[in-house]
């Protein structure tokens, strides 16, 4: 057999890949085995997956019981489609259960097949929405800088990382960006977003799309109050409030679903990514009781928009198995508890270290950040390659992390599997401090 790196290079275009460095070198890793919080590749090297893969391997990779539910599925039903009055009893009981976990009045759940299909998804329902309801100019969407929602045509649009706008030309029309309360205070930020529902016309805006802490972003923490404040606000403008959960639900941060941290119920959320801990592509958007209403009232004829795998069987049972684990071994109370040690070691590093930031994690997400001067908070020149130097460090002693280097910020983040235990937890800071000490001395700050 060919080599696999030769045929990769050959034949596979990844995503989100520095292509030209791929096409000549190849992939750097090749994953065969996952068990745990552990990745190991083909040369038999084991890593700990400080990011649980992408934001998404919730409960930790090897579960022989999703793989034996989704097999069990597959024998028994496949597939089957769920388009039009057909339905099945593992969407159903899935709805049912996602129902049963997000607060409040969010009680019914479209089904997508992961987090920009979402978030499209929920774009088109918000402008159907207000259509149905005869405000047809209600289009636009306001979302924040920074903020991540994925990359289909809507979600790439909402996105507030410009980098992600280029490869189709242009963003589409009626999206727009308020700045995001990283590095602005509540009162900014919501003057911001004011401001922008002011200038773009408040009887235009469908909805305001953020994220309870922006992830790609940096893991950008909002201060204690902005997501009310944000709550206020749409209400004070009846604009609705679309809450992106894809990486902060299913007990990612300490709690079942972000919001819950700060009391806040949006008129809906999209989800994906840790329903399934990945085992299975699957997303969703669950809506308010008051929009499911006004949708079944008031759509006329058929709803159009739909995927061939919306509410797939097996990844649907394999969601329900995945939660009913969480649940079981009480990971959300994990995710809490491992998240406060980590936070712990963070800021022992930071003690120890002269490069060290601002360091902060809500349950199993967290960031840290390099700076040239922590008293000043003095970034690097984007030249130094600061984060993905560490990166780098951290991947020769065997932990798989992620840098995000936007404008001049060199962010380190941190989500591990919420199934993580103390030793872990210490294993890995562990290797974060020595990473960051090596490149300390290598910048000779
Ligand atoms: N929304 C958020 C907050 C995300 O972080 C992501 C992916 O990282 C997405 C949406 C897009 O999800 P997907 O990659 O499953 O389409």
């Amino acid at each position: 057999m060919k080599d696999l790196i030769e045929l990769d290079k050959k034949h596979f275009i990844h995503p989100t890949s520095p292509i030209q460095q791929q096409q000549e070198k190849g992939a750097k890793v090749i994953f065969e085995k996952g068990e745990g919080i552990y990745l190991t590749d083909r040369m038999g090297n084991t890593f700990i997956d400080a990011m649980s893969s992408l934001w998404n391997v919730n409960i930790g990779h090897g579960r022989k019981e999703l793989a034996e539910t989704a097999a069990k599925q597959m024998e028994k039903l496949a597939f089957s489609s769920t388009f039009s009055t057909f339905s099945h009893e593992p969407a159903i009981k899935l709805a049912e259960k996602i129902a049963s976990i997000t607060p409040g009045h969010l009680n019914a759940v479209f089904f997508t097949s992961g987090g920009s299909e979402s978030n499209d998804s929920a774009i088109k329902l918000v402008r159907h929405y207000w259509r149905i309801q005869a405000q047809p100019n209600r289009r636009k969407i306001i979302s924040l800088k920074r903020g991540y929602h994925g990359v289909a045509a809507g979600s790439t649009s909402a996105t507030g990382i410009p980098e992600f706008w280029g490869m189709a030309g242009h963003m589409m029309t009626d999206f727009t960006h308020a700045e995001s309360p990283y590095e602005n205070n509540t009162n900014q930020a919501i003057d911001s977003l004011r401001q922008v529902i002011e200038t773009e016309g408040s009887d235009k805006i469908a909805a305001v799309l953020v994220e309870p802490v922006q992830g790609a972003g940096g893991v950008l923490i909002p201060p204690a109050d902005y997501l009310q404040e944000v709550r206020d606000l749409c209400n004070e403008y009846g604009v609705l409030l679309v809450l992106d959960e894809v990486i902060t639900g299913f007990g990612r941060t300490g709690k079942m679903f972000g919001m819950e941290n700060w009391g806040v119920v949006p008129d809906m959320i999209t989800f994906a990514k840790g329903v399934t801990s990945g085992y299975f592509p699957l997303g969703g958007v669950v809506v308010s009781d008051q929009i499911h209403e006004v949708l079944k009232e008031k759509s006329k004829g058929t709803l159009f928009h739909g995927f061939t795998y919306s509410g797939h069987p097996a990844a649907a049972a394999v969601a329900l198995k995945n939660i009913e684990i969480i649940e079981r071994e009480d990971l959300v109370e994990n995710s809490r508890q491992m998240g406060s040690v980590m936070l712990n070691g963070f800021q022992h590093v930071k003690e120890d270290l002269n490069i060290v930031g601002d360091v902060r994690a809500i349950g199993l997400l967290g960031a840290v950040e390099l700076v040239q001067d922590p008293k000043t908070n003095k970034h690097f020149s984007p030249d130094a390659q600061v984060a993905p130097k560490v990166i780098e460090a951290l991947h020769e002693r065997g932990v798989i992390c992620r840098a995000v280097s936007y404008g001049n910020s060199d962010i380190i983040c941190f989500a591990p599997p919420i199934t993580i235990n103390e030793n872990q937890v210490n294993t890995m800071v562990g290797k974060l401090h020595d990473s960051i000490l090596a490149v300390q001395k290598q910048l000779s700050v």
